[in-house]
């Protein structure tokens, strides 16, 4: 992400952190809550600390390293994200150990966790232990979706900063990208974070399952009997457990859409109904039917 789309996504955060660097009063642990440009604004951190052809503090985005911590290949920039839902506390020690180990040839080092939250507290621990050894000069980013997910012995010794969803400037930013307003508007109030916003944007299946969801909606609405054709194919589509998601989360943003109709607020509560089903391993196809034995 460029640095002016990162100002325009979080500009109050954006200034305060140029100053902070400015200031050379840079926390040695954040805790980033919500994923809307916290991911980046640690990157253009990154890439601050490392740059090799600085203007005042703002990174060159041009140099091996502004390149290299762009691609996430910057060896003292680490990135740590969960494999199957779980960052294992042996990776983070085997972290800590080899930067014991090293002789501390380059002391500035980075870490970024995605989903930190799925890390265990004694993996946050033993991080957190580094950055108290003196000769370190290590910074870690802890991100997470929400700031109650986190543990409070982590929260406490962390700076938080917020990295709210902006709706109607993604909204925006996706109706530049070549979306229609409707279309903007469902993906900003869909997505959890900017890059999901950006990647299903052009992702044609993602609105084929919009368009046939918005399709069932309106024939329960209108109580067709041809909505048992509807789910049936929305199954069909919908052929794995993430896309299964997918339409589920859609069906409650398009409810959410026209929640002051009652009729509506009916299907939105038979809908977190059949979620429950669905996620208790009773296919994703009877799960959808519960909303028409219960509408029509
Ligand atoms: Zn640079």
């Amino acid at each position: 992400m460029k640095q002016e789309q990162l100002k325009a996504l979080q500009p109050e955060q954006f200034d305060r952190f140029v100053h902070i660097l400015e200031q050379g009063q840079l926390n040695h642990a954040f805790f980033f809550s919500g994923y809307f440009g916290s991911y980046e604004m640690a990157q253009f951190i990154a890439k601050s600390l490392f740059c090799t052809d600085k203007v005042g503090v703002l990174p060159c985005e041009k140099c091996r390293n502004c390149k290299l911590i762009e691609q996430e290949e910057f060896p003292d920039v680490t990135i740590i994200r969960p494999i199957n839902q779980f960052i294992k506390t042996e990776r983070i020690r085997e972290l800590v150990g080899q930067f014991a180990q090293s002789g501390i040839e380059n002391p500035r080092q980075v870490f970024i966790i995605e989903q930190a939250d799925k890390m265990h507290v004694n993996a946050a621990n033993s991080l957190l232990k580094v950055i108290e050894e003196p000769q370190s000069e290590i910074y870690i980013f802890f991100l997470t979706s929400d700031e109650e997910m986190m543990l409070p012995t982590i929260r406490s010794r962390t700076q938080i900063f917020q990295f709210k969803k902006q709706e109607a400037l993604i909204s925006l930013q996706l109706e530049k990208l070549g979306l229609v307003k409707k279309q903007a508007k469902l993906l900003a109030q869909y997505s959890q974070s900017q890059s999901e916003a950006e990647k299903l944007a052009s992702q044609a299946s993602f609105w084929t399952l919009v368009e046939e969801s918005e399709r069932l909606l309106s024939w329960l609405l209108t109580k067709k009997k041809e909505s048992y054709l509807q789910v049936a194919k929305l199954a069909s589509l919908a052929d794995d457990k993430e896309k299964q998601d997918q339409v589920l989360r859609i069906l409650e943003v398009l409810c959410g859409q026209e929640i002051l109709q009652a009729r509506v607020r009916e299907i939105l509560e038979n809908l977190l109904e059949s979620r429950k089903m669905w996620q208790a391993n009773v296919s994703f196809q009877n799960s959808l039917e519960y909303l028409i034995l219960k509408e029509i």
